[in-house]
């Protein structure tokens, strides 16, 4: 499996975050063109406030941090619209309990579905690991009740290590 040369889960409070940038632009970048469609400007823009941390941010300062620097009142609309494309492709991903988005640092495929997310609920920061028995066992249990999964999410909030071993 890939992940096993990949970097830890969550990353080091105070890593070099522009290597994580870059990554996920160019991730990005790669994933519409092979689509055969384009990371505009706008989804750049947005992929770059999401993906600027590990943390999940919420669309709407999103807009108010895009509206800030473009000096002129962005369109809601827009955002969201960037943010769905973003997310078609794999490279943003939404934290549902929180309605907010966090950009995927793990590669797994285009929807990301086979993915727990843990998300340390001290200093926000979002993770994602590959734990594919228990998808396997959630999908066994929704057929047994003769339902058919189109989506799972598995959500888990919590301490982080580096939050668990620092201070209250
Ligand atoms: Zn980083
Ligand atoms: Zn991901
Ligand atoms: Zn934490």
């Amino acid at each position: 499996m890939r992940r096993a040369q990949a970097a830890p889960a969550f990353p080091t409070p105070g890593h070099d975050h522009a290597p994580c940038l870059k990554e996920t632009l160019q991730r990005a970048a790669d994933a519409f063109e092979a689509r055969g469609l384009k990371l505009t400007p706008l989804r750049q823009r947005v992929l770059e406030e999401v993906a600027g941390s590990h943390h999940a941010i919420g669309a709407y300062e999103i807009l108010e941090r895009l509206s800030q620097k473009e000096r002129a009142r962005m369109a809601p609309i827009s955002v969201y619209r960037a943010l769905d494309a973003l997310l078609e492709m794999g490279v943003v991903h939404r934290l549902e309990s929180r309605n907010a988005y966090f950009a995927c640092h793990a590669p797994h495929g285009k929807h990301g579905t086979r993915q727990i997310i843990l998300a340390c609920e001290r200093c926000a920061t979002v993770a994602e690991v590959a734990t594919p028995a228990a998808f396997d066992e959630i999908d066994a249990a929704a057929r047994g009740a003769g339902f058919g999964p189109t989506r799972v999410m598995v959500e888990v909030t919590g301490l982080c290590a580096s939050c668990a071993a620092a201070p209250a």
